[in-house]
């Protein structure tokens, strides 16, 4: 066989997000039984992004096929700040809420970083809030975001420790990138954090065991910048024209990246449904934390 014919193993994200949502799912139970509390999450959507509708609508079927409580809420567009904050601090007091997420992005007149800072950090299951992110910097328990918990668990998919492995991260944003670089380092990788400004990007990814990238430009990763037999893992979501209509394709371009890489998840049906799946398992986690019990075993 040549080398040309040995293709990628395909990380099935749908595959695997669907089994974590079903263990959530069965700890739901187990919480009811012991403490008497069914965990809830509340979705706060600000207008009508189409995009954020849809994210927002599968959030909240997940969350009902889990057997959790959602608590769904939609201001006009046209709604202010202290409008929304005062909305987050009912949700932040109600003891049958134990996660908040509030939909991002959020229309012109309203300060994301103010309202991330109104959530409380102990339902914060986006894990967006600066005390979270301070907590996971410095290694304590924390709410982490969920795009960057589901990246890690499914390159743990592949390789069962990713101790001292070389892994780059394209992309530092503090919903993905930043908060990656954290818990890859948690799990003892070595990480280097790539971005807009890095000199040579392609030779240093060609260093990396794991290839993350989450850089928001379609197809940028190049087969020739892939280490042979390395694992990569897309996040990118770009829509691109496809004769009259689109398509979705990832931060990577796979047809190439699928003939050297090891392990690869393809766009749609990597990352993507991790994040909801993590969600879920953040939301029970912090239902747990509220209760104080001890968080369940797949958190
Ligand atoms: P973002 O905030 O726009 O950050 C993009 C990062 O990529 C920045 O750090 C930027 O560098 C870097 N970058 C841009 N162009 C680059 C280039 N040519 N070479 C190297 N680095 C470059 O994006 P994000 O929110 O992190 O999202 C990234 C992608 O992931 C998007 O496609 C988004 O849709 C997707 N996403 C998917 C999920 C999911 O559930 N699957 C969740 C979240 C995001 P600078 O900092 O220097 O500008």
């Amino acid at each position: 066989m040549s080398a040309r014919t040995i293709r990628a193993r395909i990380i099935d994200g749908k595959a695997i997000a669907a089994e974590l949502r079903a263990a959530a799912a069965a700890e739901v139970p187990r919480i009811a039984a012991t403490l008497g509390l069914v965990p809830g999450l509340a979705v706060v959507l600000v207008g009508e992004n189409p995009a954020s509708k849809t994210y927002v609508g599968a959030k909240s079927r997940a969350v009902i096929e889990a057997g959790m409580r959602p608590f769904d809420h939609h201001l006009a567009a046209g709604a202010n700040e202290a409008e929304l904050i005062a909305l987050v601090q009912r949700l932040n007091a109600d003891p049958a809420v134990h996660g908040i997420l509030v939909q991002m992005p959020l229309p012109p007149q309203i300060d994301a970083a103010r309202v991330i800072a109104s959530v409380d950090p102990d339902k914060d299951v986006d894990g967006f809030h600066p005390l979270n992110a301070g907590r996971l910097a410095t290694g304590l328990p924390a709410l982490a975001p969920c795009t960057p918990i589901g990246c890690v668990k499914l390159a743990k998919t592949v390789h069962a420790s990713l101790a001292g492995l070389d892994a780059v991260v394209i992309g530092r944003s503090n919903i993905v990138g930043k908060p990656l670089l954290q818990l890859l380092l948690a799990e003892n990788a070595t990480v280097t954090i790539a971005h807009s400004r890095t000199r040579d990007l392609p030779a240093l990814c060609r260093r990396a065991d794991l290839l993350f990238a989450a850089i928001g430009r379609a197809e940028v990763v190049r087969g020739d910048w892939i280490k042979p037999g390395a694992t990569v893992v897309d996040v990118g979501i770009n829509r691109i024209p496809h004769g009259d209509k689109s398509r979705i394709v990832g931060d990577v371009c796979f047809s190439e990246a699928v003939e050297v890489a090891g392990a690869i998840t393809p766009v749609p049906g990597g990352v993507g449904p991790m994040t909801i799946a993590c969600l879920l398992v953040n939301t029970l986690r912090a239902a747990c934390m509220q209760a104080g019990l001890r968080a369940p075993s797949i958190v």
